[in-house]
C-alpha cells in the first residue's frame, strides 16, 4: 500500500524544510511506502531549488514545477494528476494542518472509509475576521449548495484512490474540490483536529482571493443565485400591482393625482436596481461557461522531478481523458 502525500507550495521557502522533517518522521512511524509530492505554484522565492535539492537528496520525493501561479486548486490538481499511491493525503505547506492527524486519517482508511477529511474543531492564530467569515461562508455555502458540503472542512484530507480516479474525471475550470469531493461520494468520514497558527510566512489568501474563492464555491456548486432572480422578480411585480392599484385610485377618486413623480421615480430605481443585480448574477453565470467553452488546460507543467523519464512534460488532456477514461486515465500530451 503506498500513501502519496500532496503538498502544493507558494511562496513558502521559510517553512518547507521544516514541513518536510515534520512529513516524513510522521510518515516513517506509519508506512515505509510513502512518495511526497511537492507542487510549486510559480514561486517567486526559492522555493523550487529548496524542493529541487530536496528531491535529490530523498528519492521519495517527487517535484512538480507550475509554469506560473495557478492557485491553490489548480496546484492540488496537478499533484493529483501525478500520483500514484493508493491513499493520497492533501496537506498545506504551512504546517496549520499537523501531520500527526495523517495517521488517524490512515486508520480510518484501513477501516474502510475512502475519504478521511479534517474537521477544524478550534483555528489559532487567525484573525476574529478570518474566523468569521470562515464559519459564516461555510454555512451560506451549505444552504445553497446542491450538495452538503461538510461545515468547517478544508481541503485536508485523505482520498483513497478511486475518490482520486473519479475526480480526474470531472473537468471543470472552476475547482473548488471540497465541494467536488463531496459530489463524487463513496465512504466518508470526519476526522477532527484542531488548526495551528501559520508557522512562518504570510497567508496566501488575502480578503479579495477569499470573496473569490467563496463565489467559487457558490456559483460552481448551485443554481440559487439564479432562482432568487424569479423570486424576486415575482415579489417586485406583487409590490408593483398594489402600487398601479394605488395609482389608479388617485387618479380616479381624489383630486391630489399630479404630484405622482415620487413613487414613479421609486419604482424606476428599484426596478432599475433588481435588474442590475440579476444581470450582474446572469453574467457571471455566462462568464463560467465562456471560460469553460475555451478548455484551455487547467495548469501547465515547467518540469518534472523525480518520476522517471517516460513521462514528458506538459499536462493532462482532461478532454480526452474523460473520452478514454478507464482506457488510460492517465494519458499525457
Ligand atoms: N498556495 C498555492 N498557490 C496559491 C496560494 C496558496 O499553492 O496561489 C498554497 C500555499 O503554499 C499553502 C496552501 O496553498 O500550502 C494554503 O495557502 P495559505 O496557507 O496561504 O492559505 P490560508 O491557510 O491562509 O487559507
Ligand atoms: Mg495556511
Amino acid at each position: 500500500m503506498l500513501i502519496s502525500i500532496i503538498v502544493p507550495c507558494y511562496n513558502e521557502q521559510e517553512v518547507i524544510q521544516i514541513t518536510h522533517n515534520r512529513l516524513v518522521s510522521v510518515l516513517e512511524g506509519i508506512t515505509p511506502q510513502y512518495e511526497l509530492i511537492y507542487v510549486d505554484d510559480g514561486s517567486q522565492d526559492e522555493t523550487a531549488n529548496q524542493l529541487r535539492q530536496l528531491q535529490q537528496k530523498e528519492q521519495q520525493v517527487k517535484v512538480v514545477l507550475l509554469s506560473r501561479n495557478f492557485g491553490h486548486q489548480m496546484a492540488v490538481t496537478a499533484g493529483l494528476d501525478h500520483v500514484s499511491g493508493d491513499a493520497i493525503v492533501l496537506i498545506d505547506a504551512d504546517l496549520q494542518d499537523p501531520p500527526e492527524v495523517i495517521k488517524e486519517m490512515v486508520n480510518r482508511w484501513y477501516e474502510g472509509y475512502d475519504v478521511a477529511y479534517g474537521v477544524r474543531t478550534d483555528r489559532q492564530g487567525e484573525t476574529p475576521f478570518k474566523l468569521w467569515s470562515a464559519k459564516a461562508f461555510y454555512r451560506i455555502m451549505n444552504r445553497l449548495s446542491d450538495v452538503s458540503i461538510p461545515l468547517d472542512t478544508g481541503d485536508f484530507r485523505l482520498m483513497d484512490r478511486r475518490v482520486v480516479e473519479a475526480l480526474k474525471m470531472m473537468p471543470e475550470r472552476d475547482r473548488f474540490l471540497r465541494g467536488m469531493v463531496s459530489w463524487v461520494g463513496f465512504r466518508q468520514v470526519a476526522v477532527p483536529y484542531q488548526r495551528s497558527p501559520r508557522l512562518a510566512g504570510v497567508s496566501k489568501y488575502p480578503l479579495f482571493k477569499m470573496i473569490r474563492f467563496a463565489a467559487d464555491g457558490i456559483l460552481s456548486f448551485s443554481l440559487v443565485p439564479l432562482r432568487v432572480a424569479i423570486w424576486a422578480g415575482l415579489f417586485t411585480v406583487a409590490l408593483s400591482i398594489i402600487g398601479i392599484i394605488y395609482a389608479l385610485f388617485v387618479r380616479l377618486f381624489t383630486m391630489s393625482w399630479v404630484p405622482g413623480w415620487t413613487i414613479s421615480f421609486i419604482a424606476i430605481l428599484f426596478i432599475g436596481g433588481i435588474q442590475l443585480i440579476f444581470l450582474g448574477v446572469i453574467g457571471e453565470y455566462i462568464g463560467r461557461i465562456y471560460r469553460e467553452d475555451k478548455r484551455r488546460p487547467l495548469y501547465l507543467v515547467r518540469e518534472k522531478l523525480g518520476f522517471g523519464s517516460h513521462q514528458q512534460n506538459g499536462c493532462v488532456d482532461r478532454v480526452k481523458q474523460v473520452t478514454y477514461a478507464g482506457e488510460n486515465g492517465n494519458e499525457m500530451i
